[in-house]
């Protein structure tokens, strides 16, 4: 039957029909987590034992046509996404032994829906990276491409699903950690507007940019999800009133593309982009262009600025919501402390890896009273004005099309003694979470036999056209369709 390559609705139908039960749904891709992630190290955590008591409750449901559309469905959580009674580590040796005493709001959501949890991924440590080469837990594996790196952060999650290994799972993204891994396995990756979806459980990196997501092959798959994590929650002070306004409904008619306006902004797709990555997109927008898509050039004047007010602002927050693991509250405890400064100074030594270190020490840097107002401030004031070159451009076009990424997956260890060139990958992406806007990476081709990942960004809150127009593009081609050899078959 192929269950691996099947959309959520097609799985949805298979339960419905009761063609089969989701205590078998859940067992084929157990077995496929079993047999393949030897090979991809892609899930921290798999708890069978918990998986199966939900499928039983999903089928219990089923059979009392109590159900909802995705009772039954297995998924997977980043694992920052706070599980209660399973282990949530963050990818760090802090939270090795965690286990949260409650739910993220995200995973009682899909909880409540009968959704079946598969298990925890692999993800850089606390969300810190771009290649999934910070975890705690070993790096992941492209599933394209063995010795190329998943990316980052969400690098587990992106691998589990370009595996086929689950049939869409949940990430979050700081500065490009839905849409970076995603572009690099060949998925479609959303990262909703600032507030619209909660952010209770989910462990903190840089909680101004912090967005929870869905990973999943299609737009429509990113849609069913979305639609049930998205909305207010009193438990988050930053969620957002205005979300009533965004559900997704895919029903952009073909008559409606006429009217519709794309910007280019010129900064994204200039000479220093990459030769193959501007062809691969240049096609698609063939696409779009014979679709009856309208493309303008428009500019984003203060773009160069992005990468160091981002890596300034998101280290800030980093240090201060870092502060927490002392050794006192909860996760790891250092052996045998002299007294309480060594405490904490040598459980924070031993519990944190080194990129994790570096952003606390640059964040509180960039805090410390006398460099305020030169970096923190100066990098606020920054925030604004890309968040402006966004609002204007919104004047003009309806979407703006970017680059992902500046390239497709790199080897394993390519970029990990080289900061500034890993912080450089985040270029496209970085924008977009400043600005608190809604963007989607689409699949639009290869180079080099990797995924190339195309980006829709969208204004506040109309997840409901960055998402129709990814469809549009999808109901005319395949990209998204496609499945790693190694790992196509069942
Ligand atoms: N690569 C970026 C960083 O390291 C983004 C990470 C993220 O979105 N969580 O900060």
């Amino acid at each position: 039957m192929d269950i691996y390559k099947k959309s959520i609705s097609e799985l949805s139908e298979l339960i419905n029909k009761k063609t089969i039960s989701s205590i078998e749904m859940t067992n084929y891709f157990i077995r496929r987590i079993r047999s393949f992630d030897k090979n991809l190290n892609s899930f921290i955590t798999v708890d069978e034992d918990f998986s199966y008591a939900q499928a039983k409750i999903a089928d219990k449901q089923i059979a009392a046509n109590k159900n909802t559309f995705l009772t039954g469905i297995p998924i997977a959580h980043k694992d920052l996404f706070s599980t209660k009674g399973i282990l949530t580590t963050c990818a760090s040796k802090m939270l090795e032994n965690y286990i949260p005493p409650y739910d993220a709001t995200v995973v009682s959501k899909l909880n409540n829906q009968g959704m079946v949890t598969l298990g925890k991924t692999n993800m850089d440590e606390f969300a810190m990276g771009s290649s999934n080469e910070s975890s705690y837990f070993g790096s992941v594996k492209n599933p394209w491409d063995l010795t190329k790196v998943p990316g980052g952060s969400s690098g587990g999650s992106a691998s589990a699903v370009a595996a086929r290994l689950s049939p869409i799972a949940t990430g979050s993204d700081t500065g490009g950690s839905i849409r970076q891994p995603a572009s690099f396995c060949g998925l479609t990756g959303l990262k909703p507007t600032y507030g619209s979806v909660s952010r209770y459980g989910m462990i903190a990196y840089a909680s101004s940019l912090d967005q929870g997501g869905p990973l999943a092959t299609s737009a429509e798959d990113c849609a069913i999800l979305f639609n049930i994590i998205r909305g207010f929650d009193n438990n988050d002070p930053t969620s957002n009133f205005k979300i009533k306004q965004n559900e997704v409904k895919l029903n952009l008619n073909k008559k409606n593309f006429k009217s519709i306006s794309i910007g280019i902004p010129k900064e994204y797709f200039s000479k220093d982009l990459d030769k193959n990555i501007s062809d691969v997109i240049d096609q698609s927008i063939g696409v779009f262009k014979k679709l009856g898509f309208n493309f303008k050039e428009i500019s984003l004047p203060q773009h160069g600025y992005t990468i160091p007010a981002y890596y300034i602002i998101a280290s800030a927050e980093a240090s201060s919501n870092l502060s927490r693991y002392d050794g006192v509250k909860f996760g790891y405890r250092c052996k045998n402390p002299k007294n309480l400064e060594d405490l904490y100074s040598r459980t924070r030594k031993e519990g944190f890896g080194k990129e994790v270190k570096k952003r606390i020490m640059i964040g509180a840097y960039a805090l410390s009273s006398g460099y305020y107002d030169e970096y923190y401030m100066r990098a606020l004031r920054i925030r604004r004005i890309i968040r402006d070159n966004f609002l204007n451009a919104f004047k003009d076009v309806d979407y703006i099309f970017a680059p992902t990424c500046p390239s497709t997956a790199f080897n394993i260890g390519e970029k990990t003694s080289n900061a500034l060139e890993m912080y450089l990958s985040d270029i496209y992406t970085t924008p977009v979470n400043l600005a608190g806007l809604p963007a989607v990476s689409i699949p639009v081709g290869f180079s080099n036999k990797m995924p190339v990942g195309m980006q829709i960004i969208g204004n506040d809150f109309n997840e409901n056209g960055i998402l129709n127009v990814a469809h549009a593009f999808q109901k005319e081609t395949d990209w998204h369709n496609k499945v790693p050899r190694e790992f196509d078959h069942e």
